[in-house]
């Protein structure tokens, strides 16, 4: 008998693990199940506006919806609406794919003044997810400061810096780029704990800072004279050798040249954040190296700025009935299986890391387990059941079909050279479904 799986969540793992399964040849149905009415998850909410040519994965993800052996429910809370317990009597398989959308914590004095933001917020902002569309960040200041040494900090850093025009060609809805577009900022600090050849930016996403057209990136020529340490090897060292060269690019760059700097400061522990009720600055810490390890030299001052932005990382939430592993924040797993009919893949297998591809081998691992899970096929209803539960409970459902029709909407009233003008409202989606027949 046909082998029914539920996934739950439509980002890169999800949409992999479809691919995989669909590629078994095993006689199945699956059916994602996605709490947006939008599918596609951080490729649609984390990844940088203006890196749309990295967005453009969702198009392979699309062929893979249109499998005729798949069906996606958006809209769907799971948890809320269904939960894992359920979906669990209805599909022998269910497999999450639910991310790790909860922002580490930043711990310090004065974390929780307004003004000071987590990444999962800010990002989730200017790429108009519906959880955060409502923040309303603070953007008449001169000066920001990212706290954290990887792309997601160079990309929140990016989009502070740069130019209106180059912020016209992104979706970034409009309630956040007529103040980004607006704000008086020159000057973005980029803090890391360590030093440059411990940074974890990508040497691509480096490199484009040289192509801003109002913004210069500084560094301290001294932060780059600090030897590449000799236990960095392969990859990592090749890494670092490269970022090095970047920066070193950057520091010959005349900041005269331009109206906005972005500021690179190595070394530098926050220790605290200043001001009343909002922030009005960040102490720092200069750090030294011992053993890898980034300790204060107790040297002090403090950087004036009007927001913060964290990027130190993400971390999945527990989920009510499995098992979770608060230190590494995943579930814990054995390449995915967590039991026979329950596995997960992508961030929330694994933990935060990773680039969108990343996800392609855990879809392949899942993939085997359930084959040899389920050799003598599967037992268990699948999507009837979930049809007729869903109808009970009154869930509205967005359909495939139907969120082509918000993605073809979103295209069509979007101002050239925007890509598309996204919803960034819920009930504005499903109203523009109803009245859209
Ligand atoms: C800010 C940022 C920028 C990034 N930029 C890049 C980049 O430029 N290039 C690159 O290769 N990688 C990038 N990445 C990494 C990439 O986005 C991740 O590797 C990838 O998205 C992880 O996939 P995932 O499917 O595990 O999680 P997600 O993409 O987070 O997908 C999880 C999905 O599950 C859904 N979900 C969660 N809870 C529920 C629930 N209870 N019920 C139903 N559905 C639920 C969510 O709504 C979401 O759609 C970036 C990451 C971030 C955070």
């Amino acid at each position: 008998m046909v082998i029914s799986v539920a996934i739950i969540g439509s980002g890169p793992a999800g949409f992999y693990a479809a691919d995989a399964l669909l590629n078994t040849g095993l006689d199945i149905e699956i059916d994602i199940l996605e709490l947006l009415p939008t599918p596609f998850g951080l490729v649609r909410g984390g990844v940088a506006p203006d890196h749309q040519p990295t967005k453009g994965v969702a198009r392979k993800f699309e062929k893979i919806g249109n499998d005729i052996r798949l069906q996606f429910f958006g809209n769907v809370n799971v948890g809320k609406d269904i939960t894992i317990d359920d979906l669990r009597g209805m599909y022998d398989a269910v497999i999450l794919a639910v991310g790790a959308p909860s922002d580490r914590k930043l711990t310090i004095p004065g974390a929780d003044k307004d003004g000071v933001f987590g990444s999962a917020a800010f990002v989730g902002w200017y790429n108009g997810h519906p959880d955060f569309a409502d923040i309303d960040p603070n953007l008449k200041i001169n000066a920001a400061v990212v706290i954290g040494s990887g792309n997601v900090a160079l990309d929140v850093a990016r989009v502070l810096v740069r130019s209106p025009a180059g912020r016209a060609r992104t979706d970034i809805p409009g309630y956040a780029r007529t103040p980004l577009d607006a704000s008086p900022i020159t000057d973005v600090y980029i803090l890391g704990r360590r030093g440059p050849a411990q940074a974890k930016f990508t040497n691509v996403e480096l490199r484009e800072l040289l192509d801003l057209t109002e913004c210069v990136p500084i560094v301290d020529p001294a932060d780059l004279a600090q030897a590449i340490p000799a236990d960095l090897e392969g990859r990592d060292r090749r890494l670092a050798e490269k970022n090095i060269e970047t920066f070193h690019a950057f520091a010959e760059m005349d900041p005269a040249l331009a109206s906005k700097r972005l500021h690179f400061r190595f070394f530098a522990s926050p220790l605290e954040i200043l001001g009343d009720t909002h922030v009005q600055g960040v102490r720092v810490e200069r750090t030294r190296l011992e053993d890898g390890r980034a300790v204060g030299t107790g040297v002090v001052d403090d950087i004036p700025c009007g927001l913060i932005v964290s990027a130190i990382g993400y971390r999945a939430d527990p989920i009510p009935g499995l098992p979770f592993d608060d230190k590494r924040g995943v579930i814990p797993n054995e390449q995915g299986r967590i039991d026979k009919g329950i596995y997960a893949v992508g961030w929330i297998m694994r933990g935060p890391e990773g680039v969108i591809s990343s996800s392609r081998p855990d879809a392949t691992d899942v993939a085997e387990h359930i084959m040899r899970d389920f050799q003598g096929g599967g037992s268990k209803p699948g999507r009837s059941a979930l049809d007729k539960a869903l109808a009970e409970r009154g869930v509205r459902v967005v359909s495939f079909a139907d969120w082509k029709r918000i993605d073809a909407a979103e295209a069509g009233r979007a101002s050239a050279p925007a890509p598309r003008q996204k919803f960034t409202d819920v009930d504005d989606m499903i109203r523009h479904l109803d009245e859209d027949k």
